[in-house]
């Protein structure tokens, strides 16, 4: 694994520098603790530390997460980890609960992913110098101690949310590493919310343009699942058939996003906390990316204007493809007030006790109820063939919308569903697969984009040559050169499906 030099590490650590806080962990061998590079606690002597790229990595070398620095709150930079898109796409698996519970395995989690169970252990001692069981144990380790800090969720529930399979498991688990049950871990002071509701801070790497994402979301929000006013989102939420509703708001000086859910079922919360990570770009190292995108001397102003601009993701793959149809051809106004009608004739209804805000009324309809129902909206048949064929496409593959293989597979795979063009299937790899090279080269607004930073008229095919230096990080290319043009409001109206 590639961390930087003993010496490097060392002087962040004695400066409490942020910018390596969740790339590098320090074990200290006089105290057996593992720290943030920011811990507050007095710094070790050089010769009793030991660095690890991953708190899976330290905790796998037999240290305990730090009570004071609170590893768990790093920022989880999971989704770029080491350049390696499998690695990333099983954290993100891992981080849903992939390898919790007794059905679930490494060869399943391999198979997912396309490769073999040798090469997926290799590739995670290479990047996270640990296995995937012990990044998966070290998750759930430090999902619960989170719950326990932050929230005042009887234990029972936070063993069941954290993805133990039971109690005396969960307790086992605390006593071996911190010597003292979980209970002992509460602060007297945690939360004062609602009981019904968990709050949970989910920590960023800045910079981060808030702004411009809520813009975003303000932008597309659907009458009666979304809702976004001056500075909060708030959404319904549907996960195995259970439905709640969340809330996140921006906590600029603690550098997260707050997380407020409002849901039934307890277990689902790693599950809600992935898709919010998703959605918001959370794991994004957003000052790599910009220091990348920055070397082309035309993109350079644009990142200037917007540092920390995020890719905005899609909380579910199927809502995101839909929304996709329904906005080819159309405004984003359009789009929105028919994805509005969607939801209103297909969408479930929210109990009233699960909504955080009376007007989040309904989810967005599940692909078995579009692909029988008779859809009911004005518009294109071609339109409407596609939106049965998305759905039809996801009751068969429940892992359409998940990635597998490579970019140009997976692009490949949501082409086969009639309907579904270049354009679609690239701007769905982006949102809702997180393919962060994913370039939707026909976007009218990017080529609009592209002209404007270059002069002159762009094509897709010289665009596309264009864009070969900013790889892999097209996605957020993609979203500056966006940006430029007036902003996100009226753009992504495709030239082709
Ligand atoms: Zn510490």
């Amino acid at each position: 694994m590639e961390l930087p030099s003993r010496e490097a590490c060392y002087r962040a650590l004695q400066s409490r520098d942020a910018r390596f806080d969740g790339l590098i962990f320090v074990g200290v061998k006089s105290t057996g603790i593992y720290c943030r590079p920011i811990c507050p606690a007095r710094t070790a002597k050089f010769v009793n530390c030991n660095f690890f790229g991953s708190a899976a990595a330290a905790q796998d070398a037999g240290f305990r997460p730090c009570l004071r620095c609170r590893p768990e709150t790093a920022p989880d930079l999971a989704s770029w980890r080491g350049t390696s898109n499998t690695v990333s796409r099983a954290l993100a698996l891992i981080s849903e609960g992939a390898l919790d519970g007794n059905g679930q395995s490494i060869e399943k989690l391999a198979a997912r992913l396309g490769i073999g169970e040798r090469q997926l252990r290799r590739l995670f001692l290479q990047h996270l110098g640990a296995s995937p069981i012990s990044v998966a144990q070290t998750r759930r380790v430090l999902f619960a101690k989170q719950l326990i800090h932050d929230t005042r969720m009887p234990m029972t529930e936070v063993a069941m949310a954290a993805g133990f399979g039971s109690l005396r498991r969960f307790n086992e688990t605390f006593r071996d590493l911190f010597r003292r049950p979980p209970s002992a871990l509460r602060r007297k002071s945690a939360a004062k919310e609602e009981e019904k509701d968990v709050f949970l801070r989910l920590r960023y790497r800045p910079p981060y343009d808030w702004e411009s994402l809520l813009a975003f979301f303000r932008a597309r929000a659907i009458s009666g699942i979304e809702i976004v006013d001056g500075e909060r989102y708030l959404r319904t939420v549907e996960i195995d058939g259970v439905l709640g509703s969340i809330e996140v708001t921006h906590l600029p000086s603690r550098q997260s996003l707050g997380v407020r859910t409002r849901f039934p079922e307890v277990r689902s919360l790693p599950a809600i906390v992935a898709r919010v990570r998703r959605l918001f770009d959370l794991g994004a190292d957003i000052g790599m990316i910009d220091e990348h995108l920055s070397r082309d001397p035309a993109l350079a102003p644009l990142i200037a204007q917007h540092p920390g601009l995020r890719a905005p993701g899609g909380w579910d793959g199927f809502e995101t493809a839909v929304r996709a149809v329904l906005g080819q051809q159309i405004s984003v106004t359009a789009a929105r007030r028919l994805a509005g009608q969607l939801v209103v004739l297909h969408g479930r209804t929210v109990p009233h006790s699960f909504r955080i805000h009376p007007a989040l009324s309904h989810v967005f309809p599940t692909p078995k109820r579009v692909a029988s129902a008779a859809i009911g909206l004005g518009m294109p048949a071609a339109r409407l063939r596609a939106l049965k064929a998305i759905a039809e496409a996801a009751l068969e593959d429940p892992n359409l919308f998940r990635p597998f293989g490579s970019i140009e597979e997976t692009v490949a795979r949501l082409r086969n569903i009639r309907g579904i063009g270049e354009w679609t299937a690239q701007y769905v790899a982006l949102r809702a697969i997180r393919e962060m090279d994913a370039f939707p080269v026909t976007d009218i607004g990017l080529l609009r984009g592209a002209a404007a930073v270059d002069g002159g008229k762009a094509t897709a095919a010289n665009l596309l040559i264009r864009a070969e230096s900013w790889r892999p990080w097209r996605a957020y290319a993609a979203q500056h050169l966006w940006a430029a043009q007036g902003n996100s409001a009226n753009t992504q109206s495709p030239v082709a499906s």
